[in-house]
């Protein structure tokens, strides 16, 4: 089986949920098997530390971008910096909201996350619209770093974010569809 199968196969739909008609793709499965975790880091690791490939800096996107970009960080030897959403973060800010199928959601930075110029991994768990990833490249964007490359476990096909992203000029990389 390869890699992108063998993560599949740990990756739980749930119906219904949180709302009717959503089907729900639930990644702890991945991160409860200490296999199945190692496999999944290594993946992003390996490419990582390749040459012109390491970032200066992981920023992971609230709240699932968070385990596996601390991680992530920690094995790479660079520093983390959380994505929050409103109200959660304490020093000064800055914002970015974007919308949702009903409503907007907003997400915050802090000031001195990341410098000028500064290479930006961005990773969450999944795409679906892609607003939420957009939203995270803007934030890192206002405070002057680049953004190398989008990364997340899954993308789903036919909600339109991976072409959204790529439209807006980020380089993405997925394991799972
Ligand atoms: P988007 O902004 O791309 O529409 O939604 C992606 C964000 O919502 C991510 O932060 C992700 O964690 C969360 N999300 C939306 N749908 C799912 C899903 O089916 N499974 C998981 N694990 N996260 C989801």
């Amino acid at each position: 089986m390869d890699t992108s199968a063998y993560l599949k196969a740990h990756i739980r739909t749930v119906p219904d949920w949180p709302a009717p008609g959503v089907q729900f793709r639930d990644i702890t499965p991945l991160l409860q098997d200490p296999k199945v975790f190692r496999v999944l880091i290594d993946v992003f690791v390996h490419r990582y530390m390749a040459r012109g490939q390491r970032p200066d800096v992981v920023a992971g996107l609230d709240a699932r971008g968070f385990i596996i970009g601390a991680v992530l960080a920690y094995e790479l030897g660079v520093g983390f910096v959380p994505i929050r959403k409103k109200g959660k973060l304490p020093y000064t800010t800055v914002q970015e909201s974007y919308e949702l199928e009903y409503g907007s959601a907003t997400v915050e930075l802090h000031t001195d996350a990341v410098q000028k110029g500064e290479r930006v991994l961005l990773i969450d768990d999944l795409i679906a619209t892609g607003g939420t990833m957009l939203a995270g490249k803007r934030l890192l964007e206002k405070l002057g770093a680049q953004v190398l490359e989008g990364a997340a476990i899954v993308a789903l096909p036919g909600l339109g974010g991976v072409q959204r992203l790529r439209d807006s000029g980020l380089a993405l990389h997925t394991l799972v569809e």
